[in-house]
């Protein structure tokens, strides 16, 4: 088959690969659309990933189900899937506390097994099988399916920091999660959802991919706490998420949120950029809680798919790209360069 694989590192180069195995507990897709994530190009740099070499990346994917392993009754070949990118333990603490996003053995497609750039990817048994592949309404392409990935890890964001109607959201970094956390906390009810970029250059990428924002700041030409609170009656943000992986924009946060805010912090931090300084007396007083969010629970990726069916989520709007797996090396370089919000690519 044919796949993009990553043998020099961030180089991704198209070529014939044997075909996977289908497991005798697991099932064979055929990739109907994976989608870039900027997790796949600081991937593409390591020479350390579980999976074996050459390196088949890609962790938001979809397909038709190709074959299926002879222990496994769940599935049926035909049958149209997302496959979510994060393999479960469910066997140790957090699993079994229900916060399977936090499992400490987890595994992920395009990190410890092959991904979806590729023709054909091997789904292994266990959770990956029973409950990492979602079946697909008609309506959905595959190219938008692919995207629940990514928007579930919006979403657990979102419900992490528990936006509900009335809060007035501000969300520090317009990438992909940015703009799908401001679509999301908009249909959560929130009152205000406010951008922070730290140029122009994007903006108007993320206002067409996300109508939820009802305004973007550009933190280099403004003093950005003055206007939120002008925005806010001059309390701050409910809630302030840190969504670049950037150390200014702890900061910014601590600046920006009002009594009884959550600050979530919904992006990796550049080691060195890690440590946050805080006023204790300020998260002591007015009762402010900082607080983290990573990945997805399946649960939530389930509920993606169904607002995408919906209509709620206009997945369209986010894929601002769609190429051949042959030209995947475009599309990384479209990523890179911050010209597209996201990239899908058809094998
Ligand atoms: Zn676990």
């Amino acid at each position: 088959m044919k796949a993009a694989v990553v043998e020099t590192p961030g180089k991704f180069v198209v070529r014939d690969v044997p075909d996977p195995v289908c497991p005798d507990d697991g099932v064979l897709l055929r990739v109907g659309a994976a989608t870039i994530c900027s997790s796949d190009l600081k991937r593409s740099m390591r020479t350390d990933l579980a999976q074996p070499r050459p390196y088949i990346l890609g962790e938001e994917a979809a397909g038709t189900v190709a074959a299926v392993g002879k222990h496994v009754t769940q599935w049926k070949v035909g049958q149209r899937v997302a496959y979510a990118a994060r393999i479960y333990c469910g066997k140790c603490q957090p699993c079994r506390a229900g916060y399977t996003n936090l499992c400490k053995d987890a595994k992920g497609l395009g990190w410890h097994v092959p991904g979806g750039f590729a023709e054909f990817t091997s789904v292994p048994g266990g959770t990956a099988v029973t409950e990492g592949l979602v079946l697909l309404p008609d309506n959905l392409p595959f190219e938008f399916a692919a995207l629940a990935e990514p928007f579930a890890c919006a979403l657990n964001s979102i419900e992490v920091a528990g936006v509900g109607p009335g809060d007035d959201v501000v969300i520090i970094g317009l990438g992909f999660q940015g703009a799908a956390q401001a679509q999301l906390a908009r249909l959560r009810g929130a009152c205000k959802v406010i951008g922070v970029a730290r140029s122009g250059k994007r903006n108007e990428i993320v206002r067409r991919a996300a109508p939820g924002l009802d305004e973007v700041l550009v933190s280099s030409e403004m003093f950005v706490p003055d206007v939120v609170r002008k925005r806010t009656d001059g309390e701050g943000a409910s809630v302030v998420f840190v969504s670049a992986s950037s150390g200014d924009a702890l900061p910014l946060a601590l600046g920006l949120v009002r009594w009884k805010g959550r600050i979530c912090i919904h992006a990796s931090i550049p080691a060195g950029e890690e440590t946050l300084k805080l006023d204790a007396n300020w998260v002591h007083y007015q009762e402010v809680t900082v607080t983290g969010s990573s990945s997805f629970k399946h649960r939530q990726y389930r509920e993606v798919i169904a607002m995408m069916a919906r209509g709620e989520i206009n997945a369209g709007k986010f894929l601002t790209h769609k190429l051949p797996l042959s030209e995947i090396a475009r599309g990384v370089e479209l990523m890179k360069n911050r010209e597209a919000l996201k990239v899908a690519v058809v094998p």
